[in-house]
């Protein structure tokens, strides 16, 4: 698939900010989005945090895994000395930088960096917490993929981690909380999604326009195999 429109941009703040939706503190060196009618939007908020920071410096690879990610952004940082952006990487969706990798790299060296990578990424969690959360995804939709229920756990866990203030909240796991977190998960996943965002839909429109789709996997998940 090509893409027409530019890209999404994500910045890194450089001094305190919050997001503008869910009202996060997120600190200094906080990754944000800014849209101009609606202020600055946490990763999270602006449904941009499923996808993996690639750093800059390896040209072929992020060519290649830009070209493989319908929803890509670009990650810039303001420099006080260049008194300019600098370009810092490319966030992208995890299937298309291991496609990138496994063109880019011999196979033992794809596999090392997955290994890297996804222990970088299980050092961040609840292990106990992602477990019940998987389990309470497979008993509510019996019908789901195998593996999606620790895929979507482990992202529910990424996206409280470090949200100390509300992670009370966020880890109950009633059926609310399960159930947003597959919608998240099928909506990126299952849907046009991902694509119509990277065309610049606004996201409202964009869950508008997917939300049939969601139900009928939803209504699909919800029965056992
Ligand atoms: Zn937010």
């Amino acid at each position: 698939m090509t893409k027409q429109s530019p890209d999404l941009t994500v910045f890194i703040t450089t001094r305190e900010s919050s997001c503008d939706e869910c009202g996060e503190e997120l600190g200094r060196h906080a990754w944000i989005t800014l849209n101009q009618d609606k202020g600055a939007f946490c990763l999270s908020c602006a449904d941009l945090d499923h996808l993996i920071f690639l750093p800059a410096g390896d040209a072929a690879l992020t060519r290649r895994a830009r070209k493989y990610s319908n929803l890509s952004a670009v990650v810039l940082q303001w420099s006080r000395a260049r008194k300019r952006y600098e370009r810092q990487g490319l966030l992208v969706e995890q299937q298309a930088l291991e496609q990138a990798e496994q063109e880019c790299l011999a196979d033992a060296d794809v596999r090392t960096r997955r290994r890297e990578r996804e222990a970088e990424r299980r050092a961040q969690f609840d292990r106990d917490y992602v477990d019940r959360f998987a389990g309470r995804v497979r008993e509510l939709f019996p019908g789901c993929p195998s593996g999606r229920e620790m895929a979507i756990a482990e992202h529910a866990c990424l996206k409280y981690s470090g949200r100390v203030g509300r992670s009370a909240d966020a880890k109950q796991l009633d059926e609310d909380a399960i159930r947003l977190a597959v919608i998240a998960h099928v909506r990126h996943v299952e849907t046009r999604y991902d694509t119509l965002l990277a065309r610049g839909y606004d996201r409202q429109d964009a869950r508008a326009e997917v939300a049939a789709a969601v139900e009928r996997v939803l209504a699909q998940w919800a029965v056992r195999k």
